[in-house]
């Protein structure tokens, strides 16, 4: 018998093995196998079956099986395929991203020895009184203890237990050692739940989707504080019932510990959790009890879209326009909400897609009716939408005569009046670091990153410059600049820990607590950091967007966002829609019970109607605005989108190259518009230059998408693959960012 593999390698071509006769019956379609490949042995995918082969030269055998169980199922496999179709990418790549790395025979988690009292000895143990103790006090001791347990009765419990158990008086055994994921939640939120009357019109459609046993796409739009995450808990508690299990994606670490306390206090230990922080050891733990299907429901970041759950009954993606859905950095570039539509599609099952602020493309499909709608209009308990001021900071410079004023006394007036309340303020400043720009006053040079060709962000602690793309660090700020040896440098803008000084500065007894990637690298640390402003021990939430949704706190009455302008002006056709969404949502975090709320909002750019409608909360109005731009400018989602994205070392090769690939794409049908190739927005990233070209094909002419599709094929054979001189080649199809 033969097996055709998959490798983890940018290549299309899959490779012939012999099957060893011992395990034939263990290598079936799915199957995670190591063969010899080129010198090495190495992991791949069995994605064939056969009897004969063609191959004439010599044909080599398979080294040993991966797992030691079937880490897909057929429904798992179909998925798989799609993506590595949909994303042009070889099924030996997407085995790699969607499978955990260690699963392997030789891995073993981590295991302690446990022992137990098993009876008394028949004679008494008088010529071993070490061994006499120990077994009295095993036998005093209800259950099993482990051996540093016994420590205090001898220096070497390991030789004594292995005595007595060659005597048959106690019990041995291996137990593995469970991860301890208690850092990881916040103590369970008990609550007692009674849906209003519009919470129960939702709960009904959602209850007929899931009896129904058939593929249905819900949107559900409620504006924040409506009871979202009441109502998934509410479907998910009837999906179990029915014997089926959950996959519930979060789009942010920084979401996932009070999320899950609110899980864990409903369903128990029955709640998995799965994100990129995990170790490998409790990866391979967690994936092992899904498929075992111990855990039934699965909350987790992107990946966890390709868990192993048996019976599958319900995905729900909360926040689903969020962009970090979006794989951007390896291949393939997949979409977490789309493979969860499609992977609702394959078991027939609902999907429920969640949000106070849909996708303009998931807004779209609703109103095309593609999605089922369901609307949450009010907050709960009668919580007030907060109100909304927007401080112009032009008219605040010109009326204090202070330039570069960081907070306007509006807002410090607001702070201090929370403050005396002892309720609790949200500050939202959407940059990390210090300042994110080191300016030469007398020849204006900035401080660039060597490799990226963006400016070098100052911070207080660790390095003094970071390079927010590459990690690149230099150590200390220079005195001098570096082009014309003044002395005049300038920190220009600013962020997180900026922020963070002023506040101490201004407010001396209040104590804050700042949340971005800095502080955030260690999810127990994060964990803490956002359970002590919940528990109120905290005055004042410092952060970027990572506090911006999701979060739910009872006390907190002001949000103040800083700057609203980062981002505004950011040359991509989302970055208006992502800028309101992000307003919106943080002022989403203000007054969520009884005390009202209220919101202060920053700007340079007061009459920008994105600022405008988004300090009115008003959506439908902005969301309209939008779908009429965008129509007009055949973007999506009134057309299907994929980027070209090029890159290289040497810029003129890349240029030359970029329009050799342009030249190429031959025979475009009617509606489809071809722009490029120019240089990105971040022309130069990882000592890299980049270059894109943009298909843009209008779902008036190709209303699935597939045409384009199969232009991209057809034009690109091997899909994901590094083209000659140096220059690679990415296909992004429905890129979230063109920058
Ligand atoms: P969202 O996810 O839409 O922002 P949440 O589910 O966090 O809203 O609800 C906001 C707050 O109101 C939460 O503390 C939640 O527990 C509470 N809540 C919502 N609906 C109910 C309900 N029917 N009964 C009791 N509490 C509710
Ligand atoms: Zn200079
Ligand atoms: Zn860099």
């Amino acid at each position: 018998m033969y097996a055709d593999i998959a490798f983890p390698i940018s290549s299309y071509q899959v490779f012939t093995y012999r099957i060893p006769y011992k395990m034939r019956n263990s290598v079936k379609i799915g199957v995670r196998v190591k063969a010899p490949f080129h010198k090495r042995s190495v992991n791949g995918v069995v994605v064939g079956v056969s009897d004969t082969t063609d191959y004439k030269r010599r044909v080599r055998s398979i080294d040993s099986l991966v797992d030691n169980e079937l880490v897909l199922d057929k429904y798992l496999w179909s998925l798989l395929e799609w993506v590595s179709d949909y994303y042009l990418t070889p099924l030996g790549q997407v085995a790699q991203t969607a499978l955990p790395a260690k699963l392997s025979l030789q891995y073993k988690l981590p295991s302690r020895i446990v022992v137990s009292f098993r009876k008394a000895p028949d004679v008494a143990l008088t010529n071993a009184p070490v061994q006499e103790r120990v077994l009295r006090y095993l036998q005093q001791n209800k259950g099993p203890v482990t051996l540093s347990v016994l420590k205090d009765i001898t220096l070497n419990p390991s030789s004594v237990c292995k005595a007595l158990l060659n005597k048959g008086l106690i019990t041995w055994d291996e137990q593995d050692l469970l991860p301890d994921v208690s850092g990881l939640t916040f103590s369970p939120i008990h609550k007692k739940v009674k849906f209003t009357k519009e919470q129960k019109l939702v709960l009904e459609e959602l209850r007929q989707g899931l009896e129904s046993k058939k593929f249905i796409p819900f949107l559900l739009h409620g504006v924040t504080s409506s009871g979202k995450t009441e109502i998934y808990i509410d479907i998910v508690r009837q999906t179990l019932e029915s014997g089926r299990s959950v996959i519930l994606l979060l789009p942010e670490i920084a979401l996932t510990p009070q999320i899950t306390g609110r899980f864990r206090a409903v369903f128990g230990d029955t709640v998995a959790l799965w994100h990129s922080k995990l170790t490998h050891a409790t990866r391979a733990w967690t994936w092992k009890k899904i498929c075992a299907g111990e855990f039934r429901i699965v909350i987790g970041a992107r990946s966890a879209i390709f868990t192993p759950l048996k019976n599958l009954g319900l995905v729900v993606v909360d926040e689903e326009q969020e962009h970090s859905y979006k794989q951007d950095s390896i291949n393939p570039r997949y979409h977490a909400r789309d493979v969860a539509l499609m992977r609702g599609k394959i078991h027939k099952i609902p999907v429920l897609l969640a949000s106070a602020t849909p996708s303009l493309e998931s807004y779209y499909n609703h109103i095309q009716s593609k999605f089922k709608y369901l609307y949450l209009a009010k907050r709960y308990g009668g919580a007030k939408y907060p109100q909304v001021s927007i401080v112009d900071m032009d008219q605040e410079t010109e009326e204090s005569g202070k330039t570069g004023q960081i907070l306007s006394g509006f807002l410090l007036d607001k702070i201090e009046e929370r403050l005396q309340k002892k309720e609790q303020v949200i500050l939202m400043q959407n940059r990390r670091g210090f300042s994110p720009i080191i300016r030469c006053d007398d020849c204006g040079v900035l401080d660039m990153c060597p490799d990226c060709n963006v400016p070098m962000a100052y911070h207080r602690t660790g390095p003094a410059l970071k390079c927010h793309f590459c990690g690149h660090c230099i150590d200390k700020l220079s005195a001098n600049c570096g082009s014309c040896n003044s002395t005049n440098i300038r920190m220009v803008g600013t962020g997180t820990q900026k922020i963070e000084t002023i506040i101490g500065e201004t407010f001396p007894n209040a104590s804050i607590v700042r949340v971005d990637m800095d502080t955030s690298r260690n999810v127990t640390a994060l964990t803490s950091a956002i359970s002590s402003f919940g528990s109120g021990d905290v005055d004042i939430l410092l952060g970027t967007q990572m506090i911006s949704k999701g979060l739910d706190f009872e006390n907190a009455t002001l949000v103040g966002i800083i700057n609203a302008d980062t981002g505004l002006f950011l040359p991509d056709f989302r970055s208006g829609e992502r800028l309101f969404q992000l307003i919106y949502q943080t002022a989403g975090r203000a007054g969520r019970r009884k005390k009202p709320g209220e919101v202060v909002i920053q700007t340079y750019n007061y009459d920008n109607p994105v600022i405008k409608y988004a300090s009115r909360l008003d959506l439908k109005k902005y969301y309209n605005i939008i779908l009429n731009e965008r129509n007009d400018l055949n973007y999506p989602p009134f057309s299907w989108m994929a980027k070209l994205e090029l890159s290289g070392r040497n810029k003129n090769n890349l240029q030359i190259v970029a329009q050799k690939i342009r030249d190429n794409l031959k025979n475009p049908y009617t509606g489809l518009e071809i722009l490029g190739p120019v240089d990105c927005y971040y022309e130069r990233l990882r000592n890299r230059f980049r270059m894109q070209i943009v298909l843009k094909s209008y779902k008036t002419a190709d209303s699935n998408g597939r045409k384009l599709h199969n232009y991209i094929k057809k034009n690109f054979p091997d899909g994901n693959y590094l083209i000659n001189s140096g220059v690679k080649i990415i296909i992004d199809i429905n890129p979230v960012s063109l920058l």
